[in-house]
């Protein structure tokens, strides 16, 4: 509990200095925090340090069930409230989020390793995701309509679907934990949240806000655990009505093949993607739309260590441009990429030790550091630092170029036309997101509208309004969410026909 009055980054990191021992954190059931009969506790390590500071429960499958009970205990209930009400409990715990906005910024950053600046855009938008779903529900309408000829009335009848397992990754730790939870309330659903085992405290922290924000006991339950012991033991529960999944594509298959027999349960999988950056030259014509076309491709593969889902990993160039393009891109990279002020450290050791090997097989294989380089072997507490790399010359066909690494990583290439440039980009098992760098109006349509991606930003990347579809194709993963789309994963839906007479 100290960690409520540990609120600035400064007085975070006195904290953990102080400690002899890393704190535990504690399951969140109905409406009260208890300590698990966990025979297992992970380390959760400061990713800049190395350091163990926090010992996260791994959460057996018996007390998966007491949370699972606790909210289907309090489902029929919730699902009653109406929507203003659910509405004003949403806006309150958004409040909360804000009150607090500097405690949630400083855990994340020293949790996940990024910086702080960078966690505090994500606290903003966990904030906006409540406001969002708080307001949304408000206006929401029903489809009802006339048959013809006798006047007869038929309607969609939406109701919440039940209790779902919502779980989440390391990457934007509170960010894509409220992002399923604010719309799973909103829509009347109550929930057993788990997020990554890897960055769990800012989910403990949410969990100490729901009570004070009024939220009915058993409604929302937190979880911790890692994921083949506590995250396959919720998913698989017969009580589970839903499973809402953001992470790899490998455990969205598994998750898939767990489930496959329980047919109305249902799905909706965010997973990993291999995003195309598009440079035409056109998207170059004098300093200014160089500088944005540097700029936009920049911060879309190094943002957050290039450890968002969405970053363009792949950056193809019109071969007139090519040259230029890369010395431009490497100067600009310098300058702004900053390691420990606008660079943060990756996730965790093991995510050091993939990207690592990822560097390797480039050496390997030929590819040239045209920045960066093979990271140092780490020894046992040292901090996980990845400077930005830029490779040129891999070959398409190499585990480089076709892997996710989710890294700060980005490879570049040439192609010599438009459809050349489209074959590229698609040339993936992945469909997440694209980027199309353009100064022609119809090449903007034409070629975002071939690119098998769910979501393409024309000179652009990461702007998103809430009720727009988020989610990937192929292997990226299947549903959509947001607004409307986060309503078809949360509610049920069945046609009533009232008849003209009777
Ligand atoms: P991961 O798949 O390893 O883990 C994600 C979550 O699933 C964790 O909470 C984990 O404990 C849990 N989990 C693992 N195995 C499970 C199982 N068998 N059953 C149930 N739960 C299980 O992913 P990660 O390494 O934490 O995150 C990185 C991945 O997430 C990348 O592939 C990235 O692209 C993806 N991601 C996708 C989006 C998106 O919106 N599409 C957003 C962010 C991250």
């Amino acid at each position: 509990w100290e960690l409520w009055n540990r609120d600035t980054l400064d007085k975070a990191k006195a904290l953990l200095q102080s400690q002899n021992t890393p704190f535990r954190l504690e399951n969140f059931v109905n409406g009260a925090h208890i300590s698990e009969s966990a025979v297992e506790y992970i380390d959760s390590v400061d990713p800049k340090t190395g350091l163990v500071f926090c010992k996260v429960p791994c959460t057996q499958p018996e007390d998966i069930d007491a949370a699972i009970h606790s909210a289907k205990a309090a489902f029929p209930a919730w699902s009653k409230t109406t929507r203003a009400e659910r509405s004003a409990l949403l806006r309150r715990v958004a409040e909360l989020i804000k009150k607090h906005r500097e405690l949630f910024a400083a855990w994340e950053s020293i949790d996940q390793g990024k910086t702080l600046e960078r966690a505090r855009v994500e606290v903003d938008r966990a904030i906006a995701n409540f406001l969002y779903f708080s307001t949304f529900i408000l206006h929401q309408k029903t489809a009802a309509r006339m048959i013809d000829e006798d006047a007869a009335l038929t309607y969609e009848h939406r109701s919440p679907a039940g209790v779902f397992a919502l779980i989440s990754p390391w990457n934007m730790p509170l960010y894509l934990l409220t992002w399923k939870i604010a719309p799973c309330l909103a829509f009347g659903c109550t929930a057993v949240a788990k997020p990554s085992e890897v960055t769990s405290v800012t989910a403990f922290l949410l969990s100490s806000i729901f009570n004070k924000a009024g939220i009915p006991k058993g409604v929302i339950n937190i979880v911790f655990g890692d994921g083949p012991t506590t995250g396959a033991a919720l998913v698989t529960s017969p009580l589970i009505s839903g499973v809402s999944f953001t992470g790899g594509t490998a455990t969205g298959i598994a998750i898939r093949r767990a489930t496959a027999h329980q047919i109305g349960k249902h799905l909706s999988l965010e997973l990993g993607g291999k995003n195309p950056t598009l440079v035409f030259a056109d998207a170059y014509r004098d300093s200014i739309e160089q500088e944005c076309t540097v700029r936009t491709a920049a911060m879309a593969a190094f943002q957050n260590q290039g450890e968002i889902c969405l970053c363009g990993s792949r950056i193809y160039v019109e071969n007139t441009i090519y040259d230029q393009f890369v010395c431009d891109f490497i100067a600009h990279v310098n300058e702004t990429f900053v390691i420990g002020r606008t660079v943060g450290a990756v996730a965790s050791r093991a995510h050091y030790d993939k990207i690592r090997g990822y560097l390797r097989l480039a050496e390997q294989q030929g590819a040239v550091f045209k920045l960066g380089g093979v990271p140092k072997e780490l020894g046992a507490r040292e901090g996980y630092w990845i400077a930005p790399v830029v490779l040129t010359d891999v070959l398409p066909s190499s585990r480089v170029m076709k892997d996710e690494i989710f890294g700060p990583v980005v490879t570049i290439s040439r192609f010599y036309s438009e459809g050349e440039a489209i074959r590229l980009a698609n040339d993936s098992e992945y469909g997440l997101a694209a980027v199309v760098l353009t100064s022609d109006g119809a090449r903007m349509r034409s070629v975002s509208e071939q690119l098998e991606a769910g979501m393409v930003w024309v000179n652009s990347w990461l702007q998103r309004e809430l009720g727009t579809p988020f989610g990937g194709m192929k292997a990226s993963g299947t549903g959509r969410e947001g607004g409307e789309y986060s309503r078809d994963v949360f509610t049920v839906v069945r046609t009533v026909h009232l008849p003209a007479y009777w």
